[in-house]
């Protein structure tokens, strides 16, 4: 800084003056040869100011030991070259046992990176992420399924590149967003049967049927499940002998922070059945991201003890190596955005869409909900068909294009169904997305 303001005296300064000057003086003056490691490391530090800081903080307390968590803040896109990374924090809470969750923590990376193209830069690499997601959740789906175990998770799972923060979820653990301003926002849907009536419409349509629990001579009780299984959740990984309508396709929002960057509050429905996004978000503001999950914690458990596994993540995304995201937040938005995220039952995604970008807080750059695969694997897939094998977009395996189903293929399906729009699937990943939509494998799919 010292060196630039030199020069601009140079340039701008009295010449006449220069001249009379001692020579000392204007060696004084003069700027001094920058060293190359000096220029060197001003780069780096500009590249610092493009890219945020990421601190985070992890707090949990086990009921049942259920709970799982990732944190990998030091992923490369490209191995061995460190501009090129990204981070990763991810909340796995199991039910009925714990192997989906371990299993989803252990491969569910691996399969998200291997469904983005090869080479791809930056820019691709982000647009290529939510795709991915999807392909990721449901390769790790499968996966566990031929495992033969019974078990599910929740997953969230988010990445964080730059600015840029990528949330695909399944269940209902959450994610909010507590920006500059005050402004707290969900970057998750819940997929609880209960609270979101386009999940109960799409499993009863798909097969499963939906309803309380009757105990005592008939009397409905608890939350809306699925039966068979008597799972609250709509969609998660594992559940193999609930129903494949239970489906592992995640909801996925991409959006990109403003410099004066945010806080993520990623957490098990231990905390969210107790604090709303608002409460959680303003219980830790002002506090650095390790303290500030511990405090999440302890507050959710205030009101009611350890009645679930509790697991909370808090990452700061900020400009400067500081230690504490700046607390301003505004009164009257902290008003509007209670209006908007106060409740845990908003699964309308616009409204979301429309109040973050209506204050400017953030740049939306993607949102998918849906469950069907066609929807969400688009028909845009590179596909290289010069060798005759195509890849499976969900599994990354390489087939002939006979033995799976490619684009267009329509007669292959019963007049009811639509001609499939998606990419190339493999045998496996086809079957896998009849049973998700209800056609069962045993039902006669292919007409010949
Ligand atoms: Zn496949």
């Amino acid at each position: 800084m010292v060196i630039s303001a030199r020069s601009e005296q140079w340039s701008f300064g009295n010449v006449d003056t220069l001249i009379n000057m001692s020579r000392t003086e204007v060696s004084r003056m003069k700027p001094p040869l920058v060293p190359f490691a000096t220029l060197i490391g001003r780069e780096l530090r500009n590249e610092k100011v493009e890219k945020p800081f990421v601190k985070f903080g992890q707090a949990a307390l086990a009921k049942k030991g259920e709970d799982y968590f990732l944190i990998k803040p030091d992923c490369e896109r490209v191995p061995g070259n460190p501009a090129t990374s990204f981070s990763v924090f991810a909340i796995f809470d199991g039910h009925n046992g714990i192997s989906a969750a371990i299993f989803a923590k252990e491969n569910l990376l691996a399969n998200i990176l291997s469904a983005i193209p090869q080479g791809a830069n930056r820019e691709e690499w982000l647009q290529a992420l939510p795709r991915a997601l999807v392909a990721g959740f449901v390769k790790t789906d499968i996966e566990f399924q031929q495992k033969g175990e019974t078990s599910g998770t929740t997953v969230t799972f988010v990445v964080i590149d730059g600015w840029t923060v990528t949330v695909a979820s399944v269940g209902d653990s959450r994610c909010i967003l507590d920006t500059q301003g005050g402004i707290v926002s969900l970057l998750t849907v819940d997929h609880r049967l209960e609270e979101n009536v386009e999940e109960r419409e799409r499993v009863t349509a798909s097969g499963g049927e939906v309803g309380r629990l009757n105990v005592f001579g008939g009397n409905e009780v608890g939350p809306l499940r699925c039966w068979p299984g008597g799972l609250c959740l709509s969609r998660s990984i594992g559940d193999t002998d609930v129903g494949e309508f239970i489906v592992p396709i995640p909801h996925v929002k991409q959006v990109k922070l403003s410099n004066a960057g945010g806080r993520l509050i990623i957490a098990s429905d231990g905390i969210w059945d107790t604090l709303s996004s608002d409460v959680a978000a303003k219980s830790c503001r002002g506090l650095p991201a390790d303290l500030a999950a511990k405090l999440v914690v302890k507050e959710a458990l205030r009101s009611r003890g350890l009645k679930d596994d509790t697991t909370c993540l808090v990452v700061d995304i900020i400009p400067s190596d500081m230690p504490v995201l700046p607390s301003t937040p505004m009164k009257k938005q902290n008003v509007l955005s209670s209006l908007f995220f106060g409740k845990r039952t908003l699964n309308s995604t616009n409204k979301t869409t429309s109040k973050l970008s209506a204050v400017g807080v953030v740049e939306e750059l993607f949102e998918e909900g849906s469950a069907i695969l066609a929807e969400r694997l688009g028909k845009d897939f590179p596909m290289d068909t010069s060798s005759g094998i195509f890849k499976c977009a969900v599994c990354q395996v390489d087939q002939p294009p006979a033995e799976g189903l490619t684009l267009n293929s329509g007669p292959f399906f019963s007049p009811a169904s639509k001609p499939w729009e998606g990419p190339f699937l493999c045998t496996n990943c086809r079957k896998k997305k009849d049973a998700m939509e209800g056609k069962r494998t045993s039902k006669p799919t292919v007409i010949t």
